[in-house]
């Protein structure tokens, strides 16, 4: 026979805090505790498995449930000398939801359950208080109605606030006994006419509606949408626990409050917490009446006048604190616990692992490591990656006011304040005269790029997670809002029209680019520290670490950064964005005008010294650990202005006519320019082109080596290939040049390709004969494999997300159902061809926790991640590392 409920209370029970599958994380702390002796009001916890028979089953219950409950309330009425329903001495309980998962506020709860017209009597007679029975009754009819016969709660609220006004009140605190006698006619007056049968007398009855309530409140829109956005499977289910109420509201000797065993904001080791004299829990979230703090120190530190529980409550805090320090070590980690004072006694009602911000979760990880009580390995497997963006970037004042006007995607993490400026010319020269400026684009072009940087932050009306504005805003680490729909953007006028606003050039805005926040003004913003536990959770992890971890860079800014974040190499350059340069622009658009192969090259010997000099920059930084520079990629559109007014300029700095430049612009627009005239495409049909970059890198090599005395090995990446053809014409233009630079030096270089195409990944065999290393483009193969533009995505990804069409969007968390196969198929078939090929990521995943573990699992070498991801892709790294060595994962 199936065991469908487990008991808890008096020092025993039958299930352990292990049991979070079948008993969810509230059941089995709960029965964790009562064995440990711990003060816990009795109950019963019906497991998840009754959850998933009841749905398998067309919502109903197994046979042998009703049994098992009766014998688990007869055990808990048992133990208390109390009747459930009786009218004399009533048992009342909580009804309460419980998944493996904490879904915090996703599912339904009852307390006060077993009140009715009998039992209120009773318990009004037992405690000798009718007010406070009468208030009970009121609450529980109130909740009852709203979570299982589902009568919206405003109706109940006119009934109240009636009963007040007509007798003057303001607070609830005001009515007597006989007011809520009134209250509660009311209340089961609007029961009766909401619903066929009125509110229920009888207990049992009441029972198995809440636990029905709360078997259904699993599959409501709330719940879904949280398991979802949190990768909760469907099939957990939750369980359901009933536990014996304490009440917190009989009087000035009760309290009600929530304590953390280290404070969760700083992961610092002190007692932290609040509390509410005669209340109820709801009281406390409701945040009505504002709690007191439980230490002195506490309270001293807020300036607070009221009371702390140390100084009002000292024997029921001494014990408090001594079941901090008990739960704490049994758990290993951080505990917020719920508990309840009734008439002097303490009650725990639950404890779980507390919810804390990165800092406190460094912080903690760290302590504890140091204590002894756990060791490296789990310290790392402790601090969320994903959250260390919170200390990578400048964020915004928790406590500060924000005028939120709009939302859009949460491009690239930061927040920051300044002026609105419509075009990348204008950031540039306000920035320069030392204005602060929010770049406000439709979309972004690489010829934004020095907008970009100029700017503190970007917003764009389009694209999504990957578009050009969050990529390039990410690698600079500059805050950004991609995708923001509702607003718009007239240039002509200067205006952004949003939210009912007019704001024009100059405006102040505010941006949170970790939640896709705009703000109308300015907004406090907090600095980033990098706190010494940072810098020693960060040297377990890499102790712990099989992948290594490069950086996506090409300006020295960006190098440096990357380095100072502990990135093991750069395993993208991409060379287009040194194009965008102001002083090389010019001859970049002079060499895509000139129409003759000669022309061509003229401009190109001309920018050959400039791109020489940025890989000396590079190199040198990166002090001999691995370069890879990726040969041009972009169509050569990109480069050429689009309106009328910049081909004048255009014309005049490039020496020609203005009909040429837009005959030009026109011949090489193309209908799909990401299917297009674009990568390695490029460098065949004109070849000179490479050949000036590739000579630029091998120079840049002797260079350093020569200089430095480090060895210097450039990783030549060519992108965009599907064919070892394509590869072979390349390479040996490659080898060419390097014969013509390297004579007489020890020149090494490697030769490799991006996989960035389903045919690439098929052909990896073909491919690796020629390439000596490949580098997975999951930005271009996720859009080529799924058929899905990157800069488009934004219009129908949230539909698609929300309709659970795609688990996540697939440009910001790697699609391993489909892109996935086929990059572990590039994986195993270039190592078929050469079994020491030098795998890596460079697509925007290679900076996504989850997506790492997915690189881990398929055994690539490297993660390559925007600088200010590097700390994130490191611990991610470590943590799969770990986990992959665990029996049974
Ligand atoms: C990619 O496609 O994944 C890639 C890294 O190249 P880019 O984003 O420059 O197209
Ligand atoms: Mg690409």
């Amino acid at each position: 026979m199936t065991k469908w409920v487990y008991n808890f209370g008096g020092g025993k029970a039958d299930g352990r805090s292990d049991m979070r599958d079948l008993l969810g994380g509230k059941g089995a702390n709960l029965a964790e505790m009562s064995t440990l002796g711990l003060p816990v009001p009795p109950g019963f916890t019906i497991s998840t498995a009754v959850c998933t028979h009841y749905y398998d089953n067309g919502r109903r219950y197994p046979d042998d449930l009703n049994a098992a409950v009766e014998d688990a309330i007869g055990g808990v009425e048992k133990r208390l000398g109390m009747g459930f329903g009786d009218s004399t001495n009533p048992l009342l309980v909580s009804v309460r939801s419980g998944s493996r998962a904490s879904m915090p506020g996703m599912m339904d709860t009852v307390l006060n359950l077993g009140l009715n017209d009998e039992t209120a009597e009773g318990l009004a007679k037992k405690t000798g208080d009718r007010r406070f029975a009468l208030d009970s009754y009121r609450r529980f009819i109130q909740m009852y109605s709203d979570v299982v016969l589902g009568v919206d709660h405003f109706l109940f609220d006119d009934v109240l606030d009636s009963v007040k006004r007509a007798n003057a009140y303001t607070l609830d605190t005001d009515l007597s006994a006989a007011d809520w006698e009134d209250v509660i006619e009311g209340y089961k007056r609007v029961v009766a006419d909401e619903t066929p049968s009125g509110f229920p007398q009888d207990a049992r009855e009441q029972l198995w509606g809440a636990v029905g309530a709360v078997f259904g409140s699993w599959q409501n829109q709330r719940a879904i949408t949280y398991r979802r956005l949190h990768n909760i499977p469907d099939a957990w289910g939750t369980a359901v626990t009933v536990q014996a109420m304490v009440f917190g509201n009989m009087g000035n000797d009760c309290a009600t409050g929530v304590a953390f065993t280290r404070d969760p904001s700083t992961g610092e080791n002190v007692f932290y917490g609040e509390y509410l004299i005669n209340a109820q829990g709801e009281d406390v979230v409701a945040g009505i009446r504002t709690p007191q703090a439980l230490t002195k120190a506490s309270r001293e530190n807020a300036g607070s006048k009221m009371p702390s529980m140390e100084e009002e409550m000292p024997g029921v805090f001494g014990q408090l604190v001594d079941i901090r320090t008990r739960l704490e070590s049994h758990y290993k980690d951080m505990q917020d616990i719920e508990f309840t004072i009734q008439q002097g006694e303490l009650f725990i009602l639950q404890t779980r692992n507390g919810k804390r911000t990165a800092p406190a979760a460094l912080k903690i990880a760290v302590d504890l490591c140091h204590d002894g009580v756990i060791d490296e390995t789990e310290a790392v497997s402790r601090v969320e990656p994903a959250s260390l963006d919170q200390l990578l970037h400048p964020r915004l004042d928790p406590d500060a006011e924000r005028n939120v006007i709009a939302k859009g995607l949460p491009a690239s993490p930061g927040a920051a304040a300044g002026i609105i400026v419509l075009n990348a010319d204008d950031a540039e020269a306000r920035a320069g005269r030392g204005e602060i400026v929010i770049l406000v684009r439709e979309e972004t072009s690489p010829e934004d790029i020095h907008g970009m940087h100029a700017a503190a932050g970007i917003v764009t009306t389009r694209g999504g997670m990957t578009s050009h504005a969050a990529v390039v805003a990410r690698g600079m680490g500059r805050p950004c809002v991609s995708g923001v729909g509702g607003m718009r953007i007239d240039e002509k006028s200067g205006q952004v029209m949003v939210a009912g606003h007019t704001l024009k050039t100059g405006d102040r805005l505010t941006i949170d680019g970790g939640t896709g926040e705009v703000m109308l003004g300015d907004v406090e913003t907090i600095q980033p520290t990098l706190s010494g536990d940072f810098g020693t959770l960060m040297g377990w992890a890499d102790k712990h670490r099989r992948m290594r971890v490069r950086a996506n860079a090409e300006t020295p800014a960006d190098a440096r950064t990357a380095v100072s974040f502990g990135a093991e190499g750069i395993g993208l350059c991409r060379t287009e964005h040194m194009f965008f340069d102001q002083e090389r622009i010019t001859e970049v658009r002079r060499m895509i005008l000139s129409t003759t192969e000669k022309a061509r090259r003229a401009a190109l010997d001309r920018l050959l010294p400039m791109q020489r000099s940025d890989f000396v920059a590079l190199f040198t930084i990166m002090r001999g650990l691995p370069v890879t520079v990726r040969l041009l990629d972009p169509p050569l559109h990109e480069f050429l202005p689009r309106s009328d007014g910049d081909f004048a300029d255009v014309a005049q700095a490039a020496g020609v006519d203005v009909p040429t430049v837009r005959h030009r612009a026109l011949q090489l627009h193309e209908s799909n320019p990401m299917l297009g005239h674009r990568g390695c495409r490029l460098g065949i049909t004109y070849p000179e082109i490479y050949e000036m970059q590739v000579r630029a890198i091998l120079e840049a090599a002797v260079e350093v080596a020569r200089e430095s005395g480090d060895t210097v090995i450039p990783e030549i990446m060519i992108p965009l290939a599907f064919s070892r053809e394509e590869l072979d014409i390349l390479k040996s233009m490659i080898d060419r040049v390097a014969d013509e630079v390297g004579a007489g030096t020890s020149l090494t270089y490697l030769v490799g390709t991006m996989i960035e195409l389903p045919r690439a990944a098929l052909c990896a065999n073909k491919l690796a004969e020629t390439a000596e290393f490949f580098s997975f483009g999951t930005n271009d193969l996720t859009q080529t494999t799924l058929g899905i533009s990157r800069d488009d995505s934004s219009n129908f990804m949230g539909p698609y997300v929300d309709q659970g069409i795609l688990d996540r969007d697939p440009f910001a968390t790697l699609d391993q159902e489909g892109v996935g196969q086929l990059v572990r198929m590039g994986v195993e078939r270039g190592r078929e061809t050469r079994p020491d090929i030098k795998l890596g990521i460079c697509g925007e995943h290679g900076g996504d926790p989850d997506s790492i573990g997915f690189c881990e699992a398929v055994g690539l070498d490297y993660v390559s991640c925007s600088p200010f991801r590097v700390p994130i892709a490191r611990l991610a790294a470590a943590q799969a590392s770990l986990k992959s060595q665990r029996p049974g994962d």
